[in-house]
């Protein structure tokens, strides 16, 4: 295949006959999957980006007053993301990975839909660590939001480890910050086992995570996208498809 179906009517056969004729999947899925929830995406018109830049991870790390404003920004939009429900296309990611097709979702949101959706949580790697917890960067142990969110909220002083007193932040990658070792590894794995590559949702646009779809290309396997807008890859892939991720793939899948 040279000529990447953009949209069209025969967009969903041609992704269902990939899906079926493929030996091993692997799934790449970024903030696009989970709008469909109500979880604003960063780069759409609207998106978390059009409102806040992100704040990299030296500056939470040097400054208190960030680090109060990380924590003001988490509590903001808490209350979106612990109130979504996964929708059609998680669900359809989720029979993939337990229907076996797809080896593991490599995933770069942080919301925790694909587990609350069925995918087994030993099978969905996330790249981006989870925001429905913190951590504490020097001792590592987690903490949970709903105590951190009380104090934070009667004092204003961000959060330290209960522990040791190291600085606590949510469980998510920020932008300075180093990748996870294990989940980079095991979706390196995958990458390189798949032969069919499904891109779901994501600008391909945030390094390293955005490496991976041509890696799978690079290997051989086929690459198939599905995203609202253009991204970078588009032309380098088999299969486009410029549409929301739900009705696309749950169709495709057999999913409602
Ligand atoms: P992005 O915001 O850069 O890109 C999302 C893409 O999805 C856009 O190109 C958009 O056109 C497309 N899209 C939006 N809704 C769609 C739909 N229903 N169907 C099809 N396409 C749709 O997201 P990214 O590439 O994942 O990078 C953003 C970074 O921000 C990630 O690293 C992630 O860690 C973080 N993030 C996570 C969440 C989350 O956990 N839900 C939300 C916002 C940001
Ligand atoms: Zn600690």
């Amino acid at each position: 295949m040279n000529t990447p179906i953009v949209d069209g009517p025969e967009a969903v056969p041609v992704l269902r006959g990939l899906i079926a004729g493929s030996r091993r999947i692997a799934i790449f899925t970024g903030a696009g999957i989970s709008t469909e929830s109500g979880i604003p995406d960063f780069r759409s018109p609207g998106g978390i980006w059009t409102k806040n830049q992100p704040i990299v991870f030296q500056d939470f790390l040097a400054s208190e007053e960030m680090r109060r404003e990380a924590w003001r920004r988490k509590m903001a939009i808490d209350e979106t993301f612990s109130s979504a429900k996964p929708n059609r296309g998680h669900r359809a990611v989720a029979e993939l990975v337990r229907s076996g097709r797809a080896g593991s979702v490599i995933t770069q949101n942080i919301d925790g839909l694909h587990q609350a959706s069925g995918a087994p949580a030993d099978r969905v790697i996330e790249l981006h660590g989870n925001g429905t917890y913190a951590v504490c960067l020097d001792c590592h142990r987690l903490h949970e939001l709903a105590p951190i969110f009380e104090d934070f909220k009667r004092s204003g002083i961000p959060p330290v480890c209960t522990v040791c007193e190291g600085i606590v932040k949510t469980a998510t990658i920020s932008f300075g910050q180093s990748m996870p070792e294990e989940p980079m590894r095991r979706a390196r794995d995958e990458t390189l086992a798949c032969d069919l590559f499904l891109t779901l949702g994501s600008s391909l646009s945030v390094f390293p995570a955005a490496s991976f779809p041509a890696i799978a290309k690079e290997n051989g396997a086929t690459l198939i996208i599905i995203n609202r807008e253009p991204t970078p890859l588009d032309a380098a892939a088999d299969l486009v498809l410029h549409t929301g991720i739900g009705d696309a793939l749950g169709e495709a899948v057999g999913v409602e």
